[in-house]
């Protein structure tokens, strides 16, 4: 079937638009305003989606070449409309065709809730990747779930989050296709047994299971301007047909609808845990479900297309983890070649590991993911003998390799042994992958020293370390436009592909007139940050202050409390009328604190109350204001960091695997201020040490700190710390909540606080006042922030995705066919 191209100019975009809203969708024109205007123009723009997506498709089924599979259980996509016009070049067309029928464009994409199908930096990853690879050309399809509630929406009330759940699906998807023709089964529960098959041999079978069905949608992943559109497929549960008639056939009518309530459940709600939900069998359940569903999909495929020889199935297949979350993934592989298609172990194993590969993304011990024995052998029968299965042969290697050394397999065992013994998924993901990595270089170096050391002995070269990055479209081209625009005038707008290019941004650091408009175009995003802060804070931010910005989920590592220690140092430091040659600052703080984790939500409520008595004294007026944004995500962080000057970026070192944070504010002319953590240490190395405000102890010095960690003597020789400790202590916050913050003065106090936040104090203190000095100097300043844009290249996820593409997946690039 031939069909001419669908037209981008604004004259086809006001006829389809059209046919959308008087046919299709049935609204009438006097409704020319909100909600409908949005879905008609997302769905004329997703029409060329679609176009796209079909040549891409069917120039992969052609190629016949090897294919990625990222499983996630996070996407953190948010909104897909700017995404699309700015990835079709379709963004005049689009605005003058609205302006034809009197609608700001503005306004309609503030109609589209952000999909926010993931917690943090993981999820935002994964959405970055995706758009890396259809950039690439890259046959990769995303695999995730389709959340009916994504993660929260957070409110302040009297200083405090209040989670409303996030029913993004209200009003209907338009960037979701559903194709409820590929929709697969998935078992729970039950038992297995042997049987005896036609040739004699003896297989496996999981029967007496409950089933669930997993229904796929499908999202468009545009590249930049290039024809490819790839795929993300999320799964949702449902019912199956019956499991419903058995129980309506037994008379119980209200116990089927319970039941199909059961089998929706699984994908009702994404956890809003940044780290993760241990022990939980809700969340066991989403896991195996996106793995099982994922799994079957790619092999259904595979035998419609090569039948039932899977010799060639590892050079033509790859699947990374994101994170231990997919891991089932590995053992519903193996079951799928051993039970379904009767393949050898030997043979089933080596197509395993062969395909398999594994991103770890964190060191911290709560956020190692175990699963009780008992609790996945009730859930997943047969998955967990085949996890027994592979820890005893891999136990027989260990103990080959280190002889009557019963202490390290004890150590590195899949199974936990103890009172309660539990599958450790990190442990199973490394054995089953060919490929493990972490995510910054230091971070990919603590891996094999500590976390994966023995594991790094018996097998060195499967650890590597993939540095994060973050895609340049949304976060450069689509969030600043304006700085784009100037980017490009001066060296073309190969960077958008490139961004290595944007080096040659540096001789303009010395260009004045290039530098005022620099500023220029910093102080109106500057004035778009202060409009959203002044409608959602009610506080307006002095435009020509520093802004000085630090989002992110909250949480005790990223030490959001050393932040807030400072700005009541610098309170106190104005209650002094210590203000000689005062830098007027902005801070911004934002984020969500996981619903159970209460040291997280008593900071949040900490900075709210020290926001509201500084705000409103008469003495910091023109010097020092402090909100906290509330609802912190993916379309309030597109207009943040076009407007940041200052990033913080100040995780206890050896904490933050690699913040992805920090490289959009980098790539936007912010400076950071950091320790040497994460991806922190390589950015300081791009941008030079003169161009970053470093401060801290290192990871090592850390670790040496435990046992020694003293923050009594840290109190005794510093004034200004026992000044700003002794304002919490008085109340001078919480007049009329006292004790409200005592447990967040006593875990700074305690000897055995992990985060060392009092270690760093003096220290982050001295380099924030390095900070106020330099932005004194405001054309050094800007000779600084254009070299931090300059120096970004290699934080864009496009260098990510090529170095795991070369390392790992080893896929070929394959251009669409045009019809
Ligand atoms: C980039 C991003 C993150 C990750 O931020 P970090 O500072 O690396 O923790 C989290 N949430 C959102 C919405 C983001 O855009």
């Amino acid at each position: 079937m031939r069909m001419p191209p669908m037209g981008t100019d604004a004259i086809s975009v006001m006829e389809d638009f059209r046919r959308y809203f008087g046919h299709t969708l049935g609204w009438d024109k006097f409704a020319l305003s909100g909600y409908p205007v949005y879905s008609c123009l997302a769905h004329t723009l997703r029409d060329r989606l679609i176009e796209r997506w079909r040549h891409t498709q069917r120039a992969y089924d052609e190629a016949d070449g090897k294919q990625a599979y990222y499983l996630s259980l996070e996407f953190l996509m948010g909104r897909a409309m700017g995404n699309a016009m700015l990835n079709l070049d379709m963004q005049q067309e689009t605005a003058e065709a609205m302006r034809g029928f009197g609608v700001r464009l503005e306004d309609v994409q503030e109609q589209e809730s952000d999909a926010g199908l993931g917690n943090g930096g993981l999820g935002r990853l994964a959405a970055c990747f995706l758009d890396s690879c259809a950039t690439l050309q890259l046959p990769v399809t995303g695999y995730g779930l389709r959340y009916e509630y994504g993660m929260f929406r957070q409110r302040i009330e009297g200083g405090r989050q209040v989670e409303d759940p996030d029913h993004w699906l209200r009003n209907g998807n338009p960037w979701e296709v559903e194709r409820p023709e590929l929709a697969v089964r998935v078992k729970f529960g039950g038992r297995t047994e042997h049987y005896t098959g036609k040739s004699g041999r003896t297989h496996t079978r999981w029967v007496d299971s409950q089933d669930v069905m997993a229904v796929p949608y499908d999202m468009p992943i545009p590249g930049y301007r290039n024809g490819t559109v790839n795929t993300l497929r999320l799964w949702k549960s449902t019912a199956t047909e019956e499991f419903n008639l058995e129980e309506f056939n037994a008379g119980s009518y209200t116990e089927a609808v319970a039941a199909k309530n059961a089998a929706e459940h699984i994908t009702m709600v994404l956890y809003p845990n940044d780290a993760s939900e241990n022990g939980k069998e809700l969340r066991l359940r989403q896991q195996y479900f996106l793995a099982s569903a994922s799994l079957q999909d790619v092999i259904n495929r595979w035998v419609a297309k090569h039948g039932e020889d899977f010799s060639q199935f590892a050079a033509k297949n790859a699947f990374q983890l994101n994170d231990t979350h997919p891991t089932c993934a590995v053992a519903c592989l193996m079951r799928l070649l051993l039970d379904d298609y009767h393949l050898e172990w030997d043979e089933a194993w080596h197509i395993t590991q062969e395909t398999m590969a594994y991103t770890n993304h964190t060191l911290l011990p709560e956020a190692l993911e175990k699963w009780s024995v008992a609790m996945f052998g009730r859930l997943l029968p047969r998955l967990l003998e085949i996890i027994y299965e592979i820890n005893a042969r891999f136990l027989e290697q260990v103990s080959l390799r280190w002889p009557g050394d019963v202490e390290r397999v004890r150590r590195m065992s899949i199974i936990e042994e103890g009172g309660q013994p539990q599958v450790r998924m990190a442990y199973l993901a490394v054995v089953a992958s060919h490929s493990v990595n972490g995510v910054a270089a230091l971070h990919s170096q603590l891996l094999q020293q500590y976390l994966f050391r023995d594991f790094y002995e018996m097998w060195p070269r499967k650890f590597n370390n993939k540095t994060n990055g973050v895609t340049p479209r949304r976060w450069l081209a689509w969030s600043n436009p304006e700085l784009s625009a100037l980017i490009d005038a001066s060296i073309g707008e190969a960077w958008r592909t490139n961004l290595a290019e944007l080096q040659n941004l540096r001789k303009f650091a010395d260009d004045k007139a290039f530098r005022a408009q620099w500023r220029k175009i910093k102080q109106d995003n500057k004035q778009r940050l202060a409009a959203m802060v002044q409608r959602d804070c009610g506080v307006a931010f002095d435009p020509q202050a520093m802004f000085d910005v630090q989002v992110k989920r909250i949480h005790e590592y990223k030490r959001q409390l050393l932040n807030v220690l400072h700005v009541i140092h610098l309170y106190d430091r104005i209650k002094r009328g210590d203000t000689a040659d005062w830098t007027p600052r902005c801070v911004l703080i934002g984020g969500k604190a996981a619903p159970g984790y209460d040291m997280a939500k008593r900071i949040i409520r900490l900075v709210n109350a020290v926001a509201e008595v500084i705000n409103q004294d008469a003495d910091t007026k023109g010097l020092l204001q402090l909100v906290f944004l509330p609802d912190y995500r993916v379309s309030a962080m597109e207009v943040i960091c076009p407007a940041a000057e200052l990033s913080e970026q100040i995780s206890t070192a050896g904490k933050e695997a690699s913040g992805t944070g920090n490289m959009k504010f980098m790539m936007n002319g912010a400076l950071t201020i950091g320790t040497l953590d994460g991806a922190n240490i390589e950015i300081r190395e791009e941008a030079g040490e003169k161009n970053f405000f470093l401060f801290g102890l290192t990871a090592d010095q850390v670790e040496a700190t435990r046992g020694h960690y003293d923050p009594a003597a840290i109190m005794a020789a510093d004034e200004d710390l026992r000044r700003v400790i002794g304002l919490l202590q008085s109340h001078h916050f919480n007049l009329f909540e006292p004790g409200l913050f005592d447990p967040i003065v006593q875990s700074l106090l305690n000897p055995h606080d992990p985060w060392l936040t009092l270690a760093d104090f003096r220290a982050y203190v001295e380099a924030q006042n390095q900070v106020a000095a330099a932005y004194r100097d405001q054309e050094n300043w800007t000779r600084m922030s254009i070299i931090n844009t300059a120096t970004s290249g290699k934080f864009s996820s496009d260098r990510t995705i090529m170095d795991y593409n070369r390392e790992v997946w080893g896929l070929a690039a394959v251009k669409p066919h045009e019809e």
